[in-house]
């Protein structure tokens, strides 16, 4: 089966008057279509390097990147070979740790920006968002502003706003940081929930362990800068379709977590 996303011999390094920072040396993975990756590093190793390249806003130094979304792939090679496209791929969505929510907007009017930026606000995608805001329980606060709403609503609201242009691929940079641990569990919840209901393809990136454990298909843990993939080991729990919240409680979870945690100690 092809993958929907494909990295082979990627390398990328920041230059500047300071000098050169390499910071992903030699990355190769491939995801499945409606597969959910954790992405595990150390801080500074180069996760949110490598999720910018991922979404086109980099390209790579050597090696390539391919999305090969509604069945064409589409390359962004190294400089050395044509580059087919440049700039970002239309095809992901990106969500970052703060909400980026505007407060001048409404909740609705936040959720639909994407679109009226791509020109492609219609009856339908319009009916798409509503839908999205009436299943995730936004519906009610659709014309509060973002101020009035909870952390952990607004989290949802962006998810909403990520997902309104319909991306094949969701790139999140640890999306839930920035909430206090109780709001993250609950949100863990609901965007893994949301994720499967849409048959998303999705990379998490996050520094939290136990959150890549609960939540994912497979975790990539990266080494130290310059990133290299030191393990990449799919989970597989007993019972299948289990909330994120009800994984902490599997035995395998424990297994898994001391697994991630021994290569990131030897060689994060
Ligand atoms: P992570 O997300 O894993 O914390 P980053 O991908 O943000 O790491 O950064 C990887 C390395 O590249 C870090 O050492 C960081 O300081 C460096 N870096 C990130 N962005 C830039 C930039 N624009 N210019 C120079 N160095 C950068
Ligand atoms: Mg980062």
């Amino acid at each position: 089966m092809t993958p929907l996303l494909e990295l082979e011999h990627v390398t990328y390094a920041y230059h500047s008057k300071n000098g050169e920072v390499c910071a992903l040396s030699d990355i190769s993975f491939q995801i499945q279509k409606a597969e959910f990756v954790a992405v595990v590093g150390p801080s500074g190793c180069g996760k949110s390097t490598l999720l910018s390249l991922i979404a086109g806003l980099l390209t790579p130094e050597s090696g390539s990147v391919l999305l090969h979304s509604t069945g064409e792939g589409e390359a962004y090679c190294t400089k050395e070979r044509k580059k087919t496209q440049t700039g970002i791929r239309k095809d992901t969505g990106y969500m970052l740790q703060k909400d980026h929510l505007f407060e001048w907007r409404t909740i609705y009017q936040n959720v639909i920006l994407g679109l009226e930026i791509q020109h492609r606000l219609n009856e339908k995608t319009e009916a798409r968002v509503e839908k999205m805001l009436r299943d995730y329980g936004l519906w009610r606060f659709r014309n509060a502003h973002p101020s009035e709403l909870s952390g952990g609503m607004r989290q949802r609201a962006a998810l909403i706003r990520t997902l309104a242009p319909n991306p094949e691929l969701l790139l999140l940079d640890e999306p839930f940081s920035a909430l206090d641990f109780q709001t993250r569990l609950a949100v863990c919840d609901d965007v893994a929930a949301i994720l499967r209901k849409e048959q998303k393809t999705a990379i998490l990136v996050t520094h939290d362990l136990s959150e890549a454990v609960s939540m994912a298909d497979r975790v990539l843990v990266l080494s130290r800068r310059p990133a290299t993939i030191c393990a990449n080991l799919k989970l597989s729990f007993e019972k299948s379709d289990l909330t994120p919240f009800a994984r902490r409680n599997e035995p395998e979870f424990r297994t898994y977590f001391n697994q991630i945690w021994r290569e990131l100690n030897q060689y994060g």
